[in-house]
């Protein structure tokens, strides 16, 4: 017996699966919607633990999902704030070079920038760069000026809102906790009840990977968590950064550097750092979950992973445990940052997709199940950074390409 028959069910309440339930009510408002989140709140995991920033689409492969969504997203993302008075600004940022080796990736970062429809951007000296964040030292920085900043939060929460308002509903405290597929129907359990459903769209986030094979589907990739851990500056040293000072990337790696950012509410933080989480949802050192670690530690990826990056996520732990360490990663970009000016943040856990080679999944990745009923089910696998500016296109994107597969038109 089931609670009731939907068109389409989308399992998990975060940005993604909300602003995916968000274009679907907007395309096709006749279809009978729900969203099933086993938090009592949307946005209780990635997106409500991030850095609240409007990426621009600066530093994505040219042509790439996240280059393109990232770009479009961002522009709907501050309409859409601007239109539902959801607290933002569109600050611009700096990507400041602090070595040499480091300046011929800035114009490559321009490069990038520009292919992908950027304006504005522009590689300034030393003297322009106190001009504009009086206390970053760097020899070199790019100036992007569409970055923005936010609350993913909020705008979750007002998606969630609007998608009510269309007749859609998104359910809490509804953990999916098992999923039968017949040639015509779906049915997915959950700790409120089993519902009917036509068409599922799995957007669980640090889970996804598991929804996956709970539909009886091979995600072909393990997600692998990796938490982001921040300072926050003291309110009285706050004055150093009047907005984002970024350290330019290390290519080999998906992840930004620590940077500081001013947040929509006026507190400026430093990082996240990215340090292998010991469970999915592993926001402090002292979240073990047995069963995650016992799963990564049998998938050959994470060892070829592991063998790869093992320098690379030994500093990142140093960072974790060494304040000292933490601090002296972001002096090069502010000299003036002291230990002391520091006092512990939050943190958030990005789900990353790990291949089986050992590859981490450097582009968003939607995957259509092959299973009964055709097209009926589709896996959002990888959305990590920045697939919160994103989550507007990604909706849009996802509807366009599955929409008659989900059987929705
Ligand atoms: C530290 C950090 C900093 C970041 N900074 C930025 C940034 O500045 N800008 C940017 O654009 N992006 C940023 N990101 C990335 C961004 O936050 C994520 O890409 C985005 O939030 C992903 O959204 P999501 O909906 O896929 O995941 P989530 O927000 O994690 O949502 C997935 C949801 O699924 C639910 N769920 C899981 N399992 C089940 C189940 N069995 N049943 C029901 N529900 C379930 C979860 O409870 C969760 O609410 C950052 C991420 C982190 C972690």
């Amino acid at each position: 017996m089931t609670d009731s028959h939907h068109n389409i069910i989308i399992i998990g309440g975060g940005v993604v699966g909300l602003g995916v339930a968000l274009e679907i009510t907007r395309r096709f408002p006749r279809q009978r919607l729900l969203v099933l989140e086993k938090e009592d709140r949307v946005a209780r995991h990635q997106s409500g633990h991030n850095s609240g920033v409007i990426h621009s689409g600066v530093y994505y492969k040219p042509g790439s999902l996240k280059a393109r969504l990232c770009v479009s997203g961002a522009a709907a993302m501050v309409e859409f704030c601007r239109e539902h008075g959801v607290p933002h600004q569109v600050c611009g940022k700096v990507i400041v070079a602090t070595r040499e080796e480091e300046v011929p990736r800035l114009e490559e970062i321009r490069a990038r920038g520009v292919a992908n429809g950027l304006s504005g951007l522009r590689i300034i000296g030393r003297e322009e760069l106190r001009e504009i964040e009086p206390h970053a030292a760097g020899l070199q920085a790019l100036i992007v000026p569409s970055t923005g900043i936010t609350d993913y939060a909020l705008v979750s929460e007002k998606y969630a809102e609007l998608i009510t308002a269309a007749g859609g509903t998104v359910l809490t405290s509804a953990e999916v906790t098992g999923i039968r597929r017949s040639s015509g129907e779906i049915v997915v359990e959950t700790r409120r009840g089993a519902f009917e459903t036509s068409a599922l769209i799995n957007c669980a986030g640090l889970f996804s990977d598991r929804i996956c094979r709970m539909a009886g589907d091979d995600p072909g990739v393990m997600i692998v968590p990796f938490r982001g851990e921040y300072y926050d500056l003291l309110p009285e040293r706050a004055s150093l950064v009047r907005a984002l000072i970024y350290p330019v990337p290390d290519p080999r790696f998906p992840f930004l550097g620590v940077h500081f950012t001013r947040r929509i509410s006026g507190k400026v933080d430093a990082g996240p750092n990215a340090v292998l989480a010991m469970a999915r949802e592993g926001y402090r050192h002292s979240n073990i979950n047995l069963r995650d670690a016992a799963s990564w530690a049998m998938f050959g990826g994470f060892w070829r992973m592991a063998r790869r990056h093992w320098r690379m996520g030994l500093g990142e732990w140093h960072r974790s445990i060494s304040k000292g360490a933490f601090a002296r990663a972001l002096q090069k970009l502010l000299p003036e940052i002291r230990e002391q000016d520091l006092v512990p943040g939050g943190s958030g856990v990005r789900a990353q997709a790990l291949k089986p080679d050992g590859a981490l999944v450097d582009d968003f990745q939607f995957v259509s199940s092959g299973r009964v009923p055709p097209g009926k089910v589709l896996h959002v696998l990888n959305v990590p950074s920045p697939a919160a500016t994103a989550s507007l296109a990604i909706g849009r994107a996802i509807v366009e390409s599955a929409a008659a597969g989900l059987g929705l038109c």
